[in-house]
């Protein structure tokens, strides 16, 4: 670091600043470095001590890069490559409206621009298919197309194809894809997902060209969103359009790359939602569809008004979305059904049970005088609200009241089963439960329906493109059981991430002939051990505590955890955070601290347990089967036929053993979503990855608007800054030997005993002679002189079949010598 040198230096308000070294004393020795802030020259300069170890970076102060490098369109190509460096070039990029960017090979970063560009029409879309076509041939495109989502799905695409032509033999890595795509709420997953999704259909679209035909299979994959966002969705305080579950969907082609079907997995729907929504935040959007967009017909049969009025929609007190109707919409979310081919009475069927459940939720209870058990609320309105409940969801009244107020249990040695009356509060806690159970084995249903509408013969299908797009990872004040599992996706992903880059860099350094020897490499296996152990991570021991029944309590579960996991590396709980039943899990993106409360309730996610008995009676089939054993089975496995209203629940009728009824042992929502994970894993560690990062440049919703340290923080948390200390902890910097011939030419005086003529300024012939003339120039100028002055061993740079290896050292080392002169 050399007087005069441009730097970035940490800030609280900005993250990086950018400043100028001013003066630098003695080398060898600790230094200090005095720059100057360039916002405001008038600061005092500020003091970095330098010590000999830090060579010459400072955890606080980086070197800056030269500006002709600000725009690069792969991070990687930035000599200076850490945090600092890529958030100025991220910034710079998204001011011209560049809001995509590649970096370390692997991953493209996507910046939210919160307003409609023009760069998704047909023509593009075409235009990035046609120059993936040409450099597939050899042939170098007339003109050059930047970084974008549609280069991704392309590269995936193409990967895929050329695995399906080159058959099993030829050893050329998995022939199945996937795009995981991951960011923070409001970030733009879902929108990328959408235009990965436009891509591959469009392509996969044979001869049909770019117009899809209406009801095609195309066109029935792509309705499969307005469907799932209609009902999966919601507005928070940061996103209008969140959408409150995981979402894995494979597309599915044939040998010529035609598009034959697709399924759709799904993870953790926030079922909480049903009951109760924090201020400013509403339910899942179709209620409020239906609340303002059905016509006078609809609502005379649901007995609907205005969102408003009801307790299970209006607690956000928040009805309208910044840019969307709702009512619009609902036209969508209707057509998106019929043309998925959903029978029009299930359709009929769905929304009265949608609205069933918004009435249920009118339901009010009080205590009876005699014993304090729950009877509903004695007034006109109240009971015929239970009769239109009732109605809309096709349970016997008397049924309903039950399972709302009254709980069996088993008692005595001979676990007697006995019935026992709830109190006001419990009954409410059961109408909650209830709605939540209800709307989370419709949503799977509707899944499951969607899938075997938009199924196909697997026998045709030669590959896949998976696209993942679920949850990033989550850090708030308050952090419980979700923010766990959301975290734990996070954790599992970032450990996939990490082999991936890792073996993808072996790959590199073989083909290039480099020996390999890695010293370090991230690795958060002992974080997922921890969560996901087989006997004492977090997950099991929670699912001993919750087997306890009444006596397993949120408390008890956490003195085991500490007792079991105290001393753990990655785990935390000091006195303070003990007193209050939390702890801390120190993740690859940073520590978070979780609140126990709630989590055996949450893991339980139990249903009243008269409600079996309460579906069993309903009178339509539909709601029969949709809480029967193997319905719930039924409805999660993918691409199978799902239980259709009108169907006889006897055909359904499979295996005991793992049914999900809940009247018996229910699998707890943590082993069920573990099992859910690994299966997804599974799946994604037998293909080629592609990874996009989505990045939410503020929390407001503006164009134009950038926050650096909310940028900053999501490129840690989105491991891109893990990433690159993952390339840069092999051989960071690659040149090809002409560029690295021209770049240190100009050292060659470093040995006076060298003759200039010997190293001529141009190269001719090919690459082996230029690999020759690199060879020579390191042998006798640059590796002594690396040597001599810094120690740096000559290992430090490796010459491959195309490109010379730096690592870091030697390469600071020579752009120090170089701006020297
Ligand atoms: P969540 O985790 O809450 O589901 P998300 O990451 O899926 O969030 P999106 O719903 O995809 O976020 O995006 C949020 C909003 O940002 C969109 O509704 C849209 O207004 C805007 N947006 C996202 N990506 C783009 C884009 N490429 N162009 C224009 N606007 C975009
Ligand atoms: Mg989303």
């Amino acid at each position: 670091m050399e007087a005069g040198a441009a730097v970035w230096v940490r800030d609280k308000q900005e993250a990086w600043v950018a400043g100028t070294v001013l003066e630098r004393s003695a080398a060898g020795k600790p230094c200090t470095v005095k720059i100057e802030v360039e916002e405001d020259v008038s600061e005092e300069p500020l003091t970095f001590t330098i010590s000999e170890d830090d060579g010459c970076e400072l955890e606080d102060l980086k070197l800056a890069n030269e500006e002709d490098m600000d725009h690069v369109e792969d991070l990687i190509a930035l000599p200076h490559l850490h945090e600092a460096a890529i958030l100025h070039s991220l910034c710079r990029r998204f001011d011209r409206g560049d809001i995509y960017t590649f970096t370390a090979n692997a991953i493209l970063l996507a910046v939210n621009p919160f307003k409609r560009l023009p760069i998704y029409g047909k023509d593009l879309l075409t235009q990035y298919f046609d120059v993936g076509c040409m450099r597939e041939q050899g042939i170098e495109p007339p003109q050059a197309l930047g970084p974008h989502v549609f280069a991704i799905a392309d590269s995936a695409y193409r990967d895929m194809m050329k695995g399906i032509h080159a058959g099993k033999s030829a050893g050329m890595g998995p022939v199945n894809q996937s795009i995981l795509i991951s960011g923070e709420s409001g970030a733009g997953k879902t929108e990328s997902t959408k235009f990965v999704m436009r891509y591959l259909t469009t392509v996969g679209n044979g001869e049909g060209g770019v117009e899809l035909e209406k009801g095609s299979i195309m066109d029935r994959v792509l309705q499969s969103n307005p469907i799932l966002e209609a009902f999966g969705n919601a507005r928070t305080i940061r996103n209008d359009n969140s959408s409150r579950f995981g979402k894995f969907i494979e597309l599915m082609f044939d040998k010529r790359g035609n598009l034959l079907g697709a399924g759709i997995e799904t993870y953790l729907l926030e079922k909480v939602r049903i009951p109760s929504q924090a201020h400013d935040e509403r339910n899942f959007h179709i209620f409020y569809q239906m609340c303002k967009g059905g016509d006078d017909e609809e609502r005379e049969r649901w007995e609907l008004q205005g969102p408003e009025e009801y307790h299970f929609v209006n607690q956000g007190d928040c009805y309208d979305l910044r840019q969307v109707e709702d009512e619009d919409e609902f036209v969508q979310t209707k057509a998106a059904l019929t043309t998925m081919g959903f029978e029009a009475s299930s359709i009929q069927t769905i929304f009265d049970i949608m609205a069933g459940l918004i009435h249920l939720g009118e339901l009010e209870f009080e205590a009876s005088e005699e014993d304090d058990a729950a009877v509903l609320f004695h007034e006109e309105d109240n009971e015929d609200c239970l009769a239109r409940v009732c109605r809309l969801c096709y349970l016997p009244e008397d049924g309903l009241l039950r399972a709302l107020t009254s709980k069996t249990i088993e008692v005595g040695p001979r676990k007697e089963k006995t019935t026992i009356k709830l109190t006001d509060h419990q009954a409410y806690d059961a109408r909650d439960a209830l709605a939540k159970a209800f709307y989370g084995q419709l949503f799977n249903w509707l899944v499951a329906t969607i899938n075997s509408h938009i199924n196909c013969d697997r026998k045709e299908v030669k590959a896949s493109v998976g696209v993942l797009d679920i949850f990033g990872f989550e850090c708030f004040e308050h952090n419980s059981f979700e923010q766990l599992c959301i975290n734990y996706t996070n954790e599992t992903l970032q450990q996939q991430f990490n082999q991936f880059v890792f073996k993808m860099e072996q790959k590199e350094y073989s083909k290039e002939g480099i020996e390999w020897s890695f010293v370090e490499f991230p690795d958060n296996q002992d974080c997922l051990d921890l969560i996901e152990g087989k006997k004492k991570g977090l997950l099991t021991m929670l699912d001993d505590e919750c087997r306890l029944g009444i006596r397993g309590t949120d408390a008890n579960y956490f003195s085991r955890l500490y007792r079991e996991h105290g001393e753990a590396e990655r785990f935390e709980a000091d006195s303070a955070m003990r007193t209050k039943l939390c702890f801390a899990i120190k993740h690859y993106a940073g520590q978070v601290r979780y609140n126990v409360h709630t989590f055996c309730d949450k893991n339980k996610d139990e249903l009243p347990n008269e409600s079996d008995v309460l579906f069993a009676s309903s009178t339509n089939e539909f709601v029969v089967n949709l809480f029967s054993p193997t319905g719930g089975k039924k409805a999660r496995s993918k691409g199978k036929r799902p239980i259709s209203p009108g169907q006889s629940s006897t055909s359904t009728n499979t295996s005991k053993k793992d049914s999900p009824g809940f009247a018996g042992l229910k699998p707890t929502v943590g082993t069920q979503f573990r099992g859910q994970l690994h299966d997804l894993m599974d799946m994604i560690r037998d293909t080629r990855p592609h990874y996009i990062r989505c990045i939410k440049p503020n929390d407001n919703a503006e164009p134009d608007e950038v926050s650096r340290v909310r940028v900053m923080e999501q490129l840690r948390y989105g491991g891109v800054l893990e990433a690159v200390r993952v390339a840069r902890s092999g051989y960071p910097v690659r040149l090809p030997h002409k560029d690295f011939y021209v770049r240190y030419r100009c050292l060659i005086s470093l040995n006076k005993k060298v003759k200039k003529s010997r190293y001529p300024l141009r190269l001719k012939g090919g690459t082996a002679m230029a690999q020759k003339m690199c060879k020579d120039l390191v042998k006798h100028v640059l590796s002594p002189a690396m040597v001599s002055m810094k120690n740096i061993p000559a290992d430090t740079m490796q010459f491959g079949k195309n490109k010379v290896f730096l690592r870091k050292n030697a390469y600071d080392f020579l752009e120090m010598i170089r701006s020297r002169r």
